[in-house]
């Protein structure tokens, strides 16, 4: 919690209360595992990120301003590091021709994720001036505004409604192992719903924040992408 309240009060400082990846160490700080990987503001800096992760890797526009990075092309799957130079540059010149005066922070070089062998999911909190904090769970990705196949609960949540909450969902049969794929793991979804839960209740100026995609394969769970508002 005191980890989390730093980097909190670091964007705090930085006069907008919009965070994207940024903010994966407040995921990390709430025992949320995220897929390795780093933010940095030069090609050169990117390179050396990707040779550590060693095989492809995600790279992602970062801007307060860029909250739905793949509309504008800022997602890049797959990029071997002999494109990461062209990769950085392109990123941030389709920011600029979006929105000229955006705050480029710079780009998150990401492990890759087997989305294959996993679901992804969304996991996220929306503050109701009625109900209070509202947490939401449903299939995620792409998937999320076509399908709204979501459930919700007030936080905090007890791990028996956490758990209720994954098998509410129509798409729940996914989970569990459809048309003979491996079951993915449950219990690492229900536990971060209960962590998110803890994590916004600890920081009632959280008001909303959306995990999409939380990939959940038979392995483990990772959060993929983060964004949020902060009061
Ligand atoms: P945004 O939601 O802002 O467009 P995301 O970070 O969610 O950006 O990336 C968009 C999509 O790209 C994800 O829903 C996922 O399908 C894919 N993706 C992102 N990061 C990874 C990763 N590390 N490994 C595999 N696929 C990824
Ligand atoms: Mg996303």
């Amino acid at each position: 919690e005191e980890r989390a309240r730093e980097i909190l009060s670091a964007v705090e400082g930085r006069g907008d209360n919009r965070l994207g990846v940024e903010a994966m160490d407040l995921l990390d700080a709430y025992g949320i595992s995220t897929p390795d990987g780093d933010i940095v503001d030069a090609p050169a800096d990117a390179l050396e990120v990707a040779e550590r992760i060693e095989g492809d890797v995600v790279m992602k526009i970062v801007s307060p301003d860029i909250l739905h990075k793949s509309d504008i092309g800022g997602v890049k799957v797959g990029v071997p590091n002999e494109e990461v130079y062209d990769a950085y540059e392109d990123l941030v010149t389709r920011a600029r021709n979006y929105q000229p005066d955006a705050n480029i922070i710079g780009v998150q070089v990401q492990e890759m994720v087997d989305l294959d062998a996993g679901v992804e999911t969304i996991v996220g909190m929306n503050r109701d001036p009625q109900f209070g904090p509202l947490l939401m769970f449903g299939l995620g990705g792409i998937f999320v505004e076509v399908l709204e196949d979501t459930t919700f609960r007030v936080a905090p949540v007890a791990e028996s409604e956490a758990h209720e909450m994954t098998e509410e969902i129509d798409s729940a049969p996914l989970l569990r192992g459809a048309r003979g794929r491996d079951p993915v793991d449950v219990e690492g979804v229900t536990e971060t719903i209960q962590r998110l839960s803890q994590l916004v209740t600890d920081f009632p100026a959280i008001l909303e924040l959306d995990i999409n995609p939380l990939v959940a394969t038979p392995d483990g769970v990772q959060a993929v992408d983060v964004r949020l508002t902060v009061d």
